[in-house]
């Protein structure tokens, strides 16, 4: 990477949890590959003097998510029963699991919920862009899972916070390899860097 340590970006990893893993209740493809190229990533960091002032992660984590969950899910607005609180598939995939994040961000107790803004801090309930903004930080790199799902909408909603975003493409897995282009192409118009 090229960007300077300028002390103000964060590392936001989206949802590498079990059921979006293969094997799990939603697993992608390219889970376990994006989850073993992140935690390569942060074990670059892990000092803190890289590019990271911070990283953090987010997780679905569903109680009951009323219409999110589905006998019959579409794959598009509607799933199978997934990340369950507390539950074996909601823990995050090995070897991000061993990662020793600053701050967990969880979202989507009793609704649908995509973006890591939707999650509060496991330690003290902040909304994940407040606590970005108490610590001065000013960009993010996103990674994760899905590229047209979570990671989708929690760039979407940086940029409207008014941070700068930055996408790792090679980092983020999606559901469907169109619909993930597809995600890439609108988060750029939007005005994220997709690296
Ligand atoms: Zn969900």
């Amino acid at each position: 990477m090229t960007t300077q340590n300028t002390g103000s970006r964060a590392l936001i990893v989206v949802d590498v949890q079990n059921d979006f893993c293969p094997g799990g209740a939603l697993g992608t493809e390219r889970g376990d590959e994006v989850a073993t190229k992140i935690a390569d990533l942060i074990s670059t960091q892990s000092d803190r003097s890289g590019e990271y002032s911070h990283i953090v992660a987010t997780q679905d984590w569903h109680i009951d998510p009323g219409a999110h969950f589905a006998e019959n899910p579409d794959f598009v607005d509607t799933w199978p029963v997934h990340c369950v609180a507390d539950s074996e598939g909601a823990a995050l995939r090995s070897p991000i699991a061993n990662v020793p994040f600053d701050e967990y961000f969880r979202k989507g107790e009793y609704e649908a919920a995509y973006s890591g803004f939707e999650g509060a801090s496991i330690s003290g309930k902040a909304l994940l862009a407040e606590w970005l903004r108490t610590r001065g930080i000013e960009n993010l790199d996103v990674v994760g899972i899905a590229t047209d799902h979570c990671v989708r909408a929690t760039v979407l909603d940086g940029l409207k916070e008014g941070f700068g975003v930055r996408v790792l493409a090679d980092k983020c897995s999606p559901v469907d390899d169109a619909r993930g282009a597809a995600a890439l192409d609108e988060m750029r118009d939007a005005g994220a860097e997709i690296a």
